[in-house]
């Protein structure tokens, strides 16, 4: 492929120097588990969100796990209440949910951004529902200040999962008074699976929240259960986050500013330089961090097709929605017309390591693909 979809030694190569010395300098250390470098890691996350509390934790799917196990044991929610999701979203949204005897309520997403469309979300809130889970897909803050007021002051709490979208900006401040996703809601998950915008050399993942209460019951329940050593309150888990995991994460945190711009510049271009009527362009978002670029065609195979007798890889995110998935089968009954008419026509572009310039050059073989 001329234009990988995403070429990850490219995306790591500006870094190359500053992580391996701090890989050396932890593996010297002698010290890989809960030390300075997570430590460090998560007050420098907390910073870049505006969040009081972080944890550093294994992988984005278990920091979801981590808030839901945390908000059922100090008697928040309880087993068979119903939690708001959007039905477009990553399967790893729901699971927790399920996994922790939640009911997903699914909404549809609103079709020009993709993301869940709150007036209905608010519509469907009944007195069962005492959660909301915000999903900022493809880097999109996906946040409507009103409706999450109105939710919160009916005691309904509103989580974010934040795996796509760290340093995205909403349009207006959040529950925490703060635009910033990651600290609009209660409490967030993040993900460093090492596409994301800011990428591990393996699993990685974080909880932020601006609730003390919460972050110590996550912290606990992330080490075992236990709150002081060998006195476990909580039958735990163990989902840590590694010293060397953390040491990569802080080099490309520093970062965090110029990667969201790279990706906001790669996205203008392409809606800039993209011009084919078959070929519908995703909506510019100011606050967004573009994990993806999102494009939606008629006959997304030959679409793709084409693209790749280019030279121009592509991903599909996501061609089966939650409901559709076989584990939900007779569980997740719902329809879900618009989730189900995304999944068969979305395509990603690539823009994490692509320049302007190929962008240009991928936006004129777009611009010649006459659709069947
Ligand atoms: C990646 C992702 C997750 C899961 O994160 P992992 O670190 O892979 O466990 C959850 N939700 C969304 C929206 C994601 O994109």
């Amino acid at each position: 492929m001329r234009y990988p979809f995403i070429d990850i030694k490219r995306v790591n190569a500006p870094y190359a120097e500053a992580t391996g010395k701090a890989l050396l300098d932890v593996a010297a250390s002698g010290w890989y588990l809960r030390g300075a470098q997570t430590e460090t890691f998560e007050r420098e996350l907390c910073e870049s969100c505006s969040a009081k509390h972080a944890v550093a934790v294994s992988n984005g799917l278990d920091a979801l796990r981590l808030i839901f196990r945390s908000l059922l044991l100090l008697g928040r929610l309880k087993p068979g209440d119903k939690v708001i999701a959007p039905a477009n979203t990553y399967i790893a949204s729901i699971l927790p949910v399920t996994e922790m005897g939640l009911v997903p309520l699914l909404i549809e997403p609103n079709p020009d951004t993709m993301n869940l469309n709150w007036r209905l979300a608010e519509t469907a809130a009944s007195d069962e529902v005492k959660a909301l889970l915000t999903v900022h897909l493809y880097g999109a803050p996906c946040w409507d200040a009103a409706v999450a007021r109105r939710l919160s002051e009916r005691g309904i709490i509103i989580i974010e999962d934040n795996a796509q979208s760290i340093g995205a900006q909403a349009a207006e401040p959040g529950l925490n008074d703060c635009t910033l996703t990651g600290n609009l809601g209660h409490a967030a998950a993040f993900s460093f699976y090492p596409t994301k915008n800011v990428g591990a050399f393996g699993d990685a993942g974080a909880v932020t929240t601006s609730d003390t209460t919460l972050a110590k019951a996550v912290r606990t329940l992330a080490n075992y259960g236990s709150d002081t050593r060998y006195h476990n309150i909580y039958q735990g888990y163990n989902c840590r986050m590694d010293e060397l995991q953390a040491a990569i994460l802080r080099v490309r945190l520093a970062d965090l500013p110029q990667i969201s711009a790279r990706r906001r510049r790669n996205a203008a271009t392409y809606n800039e330089c993209l011009n084919n009527a078959s070929v519908l362009k995703p909506q510019i978002q100011p606050g967004s961090v573009w994990h993806q670029y999102v494009v939606r065609v008629k006959n997304r195979d030959s679409f793709r097709h084409y693209l790749a007798d280019n030279g121009i890889g592509s991903d599909v995110h996501y061609a089966t929605p939650p409901h559709r998935q076989p584990c939900y089968c007779g569980i997740l009954t719902g329809e879900y017309p618009i989730t189900d008419t995304l999944a068969d026509s979305v395509v990603s572009l690539p823009i994490a390591s692509v320049t302007p310039e190929e962008i240009a050059e991928i936006c004129a073989i777009i611009n010649a693909y006459v659709a069947e």
